[in-house]
Protein backbone atom coordinates (compact mmCIF):
# COMPACT_ATOMS: atom_id res chain seq x y z
CA UNK A 1 0.00 0.00 0.00
CA UNK A 2 2.83 2.83 0.79
CA UNK A 3 4.29 2.04 -2.27
CA UNK A 4 0.76 3.14 -4.03
CA UNK A 5 0.75 5.96 -2.37
CA UNK A 6 3.72 7.82 -4.56
CA UNK A 7 1.89 7.53 -7.83
CA UNK A 8 -1.94 8.59 -7.00
CA UNK A 9 -2.76 12.33 -8.52
CA UNK A 10 -6.11 14.03 -9.18
CA UNK A 11 -5.98 15.52 -12.55
CA UNK A 12 -7.13 19.36 -12.54
CA UNK A 13 -6.63 21.48 -14.90
CA UNK A 14 -5.03 24.98 -15.25
CA UNK A 15 -6.14 28.05 -17.78
CA UNK A 16 -4.39 29.33 -20.28
CA UNK A 17 -5.44 32.53 -19.84
CA UNK A 18 -5.72 33.61 -16.16
CA UNK A 19 -4.04 30.58 -14.84
CA UNK A 20 -6.71 29.20 -12.10
CA UNK A 21 -6.94 25.91 -11.38
CA UNK A 22 -10.04 23.75 -11.55
CA UNK A 23 -11.02 20.34 -10.28
CA UNK A 24 -12.41 18.35 -11.55
CA UNK A 25 -10.90 19.38 -14.63
CA UNK A 26 -12.59 22.00 -17.16
CA UNK A 27 -12.13 22.70 -20.28
CA UNK A 28 -13.87 26.42 -19.74
CA UNK A 29 -12.19 28.04 -17.42
CA UNK A 30 -15.08 29.13 -14.64
CA UNK A 31 -13.15 32.29 -13.40
CA UNK A 32 -12.74 34.33 -16.97
CA UNK A 33 -14.31 31.93 -19.43
CA UNK A 34 -11.88 31.40 -21.69
CA UNK A 35 -11.36 27.76 -23.47
CA UNK A 36 -8.43 26.28 -23.47
CA UNK A 37 -6.75 24.31 -20.10
CA UNK A 38 -4.37 22.31 -19.27
CA UNK A 39 -4.13 19.26 -17.88
CA UNK A 40 -2.30 19.35 -14.58
CA UNK A 41 -1.51 16.83 -11.36
CA UNK A 42 -2.72 18.05 -8.13
CA UNK A 43 -0.83 18.39 -4.89
CA UNK A 44 -1.34 15.37 -3.07
CA UNK A 45 -0.46 17.29 -0.01
CA UNK A 46 -3.47 19.67 1.42
CA UNK A 47 -5.21 20.74 4.55
CA UNK A 48 -8.66 20.59 5.59
CA UNK A 49 -10.89 23.15 5.17
CA UNK A 50 -13.74 22.23 6.63
CA UNK A 51 -15.37 18.68 7.23
CA UNK A 52 -18.40 17.04 9.02
CA UNK A 53 -19.03 13.55 10.13
CA UNK A 54 -21.10 10.55 8.53
CA UNK A 55 -23.10 9.26 11.32
CA UNK A 56 -25.29 6.86 9.27
CA UNK A 57 -24.76 4.97 6.10
CA UNK A 58 -25.51 6.95 2.84
CA UNK A 59 -28.18 5.53 0.52
CA UNK A 60 -27.28 2.42 -1.02
CA UNK A 61 -25.85 2.40 -3.81
CA UNK A 62 -23.97 3.85 -5.15
CA UNK A 63 -22.61 3.85 -1.24
CA UNK A 64 -21.16 0.23 -0.45
CA UNK A 65 -20.59 -0.98 2.99
CA UNK A 66 -17.04 -2.00 4.03
CA UNK A 67 -17.76 -5.91 4.87
CA UNK A 68 -17.16 -4.97 8.82
CA UNK A 69 -20.60 -2.99 8.69
CA UNK A 70 -20.78 0.62 8.62
CA UNK A 71 -18.63 3.27 10.89
CA UNK A 72 -18.94 6.71 10.86
CA UNK A 73 -16.56 8.50 8.74
CA UNK A 74 -15.26 12.17 7.72
CA UNK A 75 -16.03 14.25 4.60
CA UNK A 76 -15.07 17.72 3.98
CA UNK A 77 -12.61 19.96 1.78
CA UNK A 78 -9.41 20.38 1.43
CA UNK A 79 -7.32 22.54 0.58
CA UNK A 80 -5.02 22.39 -1.83
CA UNK A 81 -1.56 24.81 -2.46
CA UNK A 82 -2.95 25.48 -6.02
CA UNK A 83 -5.58 27.55 -4.55
CA UNK A 84 -9.01 25.48 -5.04
CA UNK A 85 -10.88 22.97 -2.32
CA UNK A 86 -11.60 18.92 -3.20
CA UNK A 87 -14.36 17.74 -1.84
CA UNK A 88 -13.12 13.96 0.31
CA UNK A 89 -13.16 11.60 2.63
CA UNK A 90 -11.22 11.85 4.92
CA UNK A 91 -9.38 8.88 7.21
CA UNK A 92 -7.72 9.80 10.77
CA UNK A 93 -7.49 8.22 14.04
CA UNK A 94 -10.12 10.53 15.79
CA UNK A 95 -11.84 13.06 14.64
CA UNK A 96 -10.65 15.80 16.37
CA UNK A 97 -7.21 14.89 14.25
CA UNK A 98 -8.91 16.92 11.49
CA UNK A 99 -9.57 20.51 13.15
CA UNK A 100 -7.66 23.35 12.43
CA UNK A 101 -6.03 23.12 8.84
CA UNK A 102 -4.44 19.88 9.98
CA UNK A 103 -2.32 18.48 7.13
CA UNK A 104 -2.91 15.16 5.12
CA UNK A 105 -2.36 13.56 2.29
CA UNK A 106 -4.42 11.64 -0.77
CA UNK A 107 -4.26 8.07 -0.80
CA UNK A 108 -6.72 7.64 -3.50
CA UNK A 109 -8.58 8.78 -6.13
CA UNK A 110 -11.19 6.37 -6.56
CA UNK A 111 -14.51 5.66 -6.27
CA UNK A 112 -13.69 9.25 -4.44
CA UNK A 113 -10.70 11.59 -3.46
CA UNK A 114 -9.67 10.08 0.36
CA UNK A 115 -7.06 12.27 2.18
CA UNK A 116 -5.39 10.57 5.45
CA UNK A 117 -3.69 12.22 8.08
CA UNK A 118 -0.19 12.03 8.32
CA UNK A 119 -0.61 10.07 11.96
CA UNK A 120 -3.42 7.72 10.57
CA UNK A 121 -1.64 7.00 7.34
CA UNK A 122 1.59 6.27 10.03
CA UNK A 123 0.00 3.58 11.72
CA UNK A 124 -2.79 1.99 9.28
CA UNK A 125 0.03 1.64 6.58
ZN1 LIG B 1 -9.12 31.65 -16.78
Amino acid sequence: MASTQQTVALAGSRCEGCGAVAFPPSERCMHCGVYGASRIRLSTQGRVWAYTIQRFPPKSPPYVPPPEGFRPFAVGYVELPEGIKVEAVLDCEEFTDLDAGSPVSLVATEPVPRFATVSHQGEAV
